[in-house]
């Protein structure tokens, strides 16, 4: 565990457990204010990396609201490297929180057409050459690597169940290459249509662990990627006062909603005892209005 960071810690929630089936959370949330949840366990082998083959700036991508490039930025202050956040869309008038924190450990943001942005290949060739490159969202296999350090974070061995959110799904392969052969993986998509997720999380796993199963559960996006309709907003309140447990609008709530909604279609047998990924998030919900 990275010195700085605050060791994550379980928490119940009592109203998602009864006394069949027990709900807990792994608090990756609470391992830092702002470089929370899974984004620093995904960065870890890539930094290595950069280090050992000596590069000195680390280069990778993201959107105005990306939790990948702040943890990115606040990795790399720690390991006294340069960073380039290259950033989708042309410089706002305004700098989201996400990017102004990533800036003030140190990131230099290069904005970019959405154009241009989606093709990163070229983009990465032509200006960043000297830089060692990460993935948007630190998608790979060395990602995966570094996510599946999280479930020795505490002693998970005894879940029946872990269940985390998906974008990249380079959490969920790191997870289900090191869960335990009782234990079922089980990932909630927050993209809408993202048909091929399945293939890219098998994609980055080991090829001697390819063949442990995860499922993947595609219908609570609400609307798509970020999209959070009221429904969702009143639900994070909900679970803010019930449970004392905050969340984000990207990814968290929608994966505490399907959790709350697979326990009452009875998904879960008796004895279940379910963990829940806490991935964090939190700081993003700094761009948001009054209503949550
Ligand atoms: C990035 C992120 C995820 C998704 O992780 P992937 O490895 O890309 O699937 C989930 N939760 C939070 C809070 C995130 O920031």
């Amino acid at each position: 565990m990275q010195p700085f960071l605050q060791q994550p810690f379980l928490q119940t929630l009592h109203s998602y457990s009864n006394s069949n089936i027990k709900v807990d959370v792994l608090r990756l949330d609470e391992v830092h204010p702002i470089v929370s949840g899974n984004k620093w366990y995904k960065l870890q082998y890539y930094l290595r990396e950069a280090l050992m083959n000596k590069h000195t700036a680390i280069a990778s991508f993201g959107g105005a609201y990306s939790n990948h490039l702040v943890a990115l930025a606040y990795a790399c202050k720690s390991a006294g490297l340069k960073s380039i956040g290259v950033v989708r869309g042309e410089k706002p008038q305004h700098l989201s929180h996400t990017l102004q924190h990533a800036m003030q450990y140190g990131m230099q943001l290069q904005f970019v057409s959405r154009e241009d942005y989606c093709n990163k290949k070229l983009l990465a060739q032509q200006l960043l050459h000297q830089h060692y490159i990460i993935p948007e969202g630190g998608y790979g296999s060395l990602g995966a690597k570094g996510a599946a350090t999280i479930l020795q974070a505490v002693d998970t061995s005894s879940y029946t169940h872990i269940i985390c959110a998906c974008g990249t799904g380079t959490m969920l392969a790191g997870i289900a290459m090191v869960a335990l052969p009782q234990q079922q993986v089980l990932g909630i998509c927050v993209l809408k249509g993202y048909k091929n997720l399945e293939n890219d999380v098998q994609e980055i796993m080991d090829d001697d662990k390819k063949a442990k199963p995860f499922s993947i559960l595609h219908q609570y996006h609400f609307g798509g990627y970020a999209k959070h309709p009221q429904t969702l907003i009143n639900f994070i309140n909900e679970l803010q006062t019930k449970e004392n447990l905050p969340t984000d609008i990207v990814y968290t709530s929608k994966l505490f909603f399907a959790v709350k909604d697979l326990l009452q279609q009875h998904y879960f047998k008796n004895g279940t005892k379910v963990l829940v990924i806490h991935s964090g998030g939190l700081q993003g919900n700094g761009s948001l209005n009054d209503r949550v």
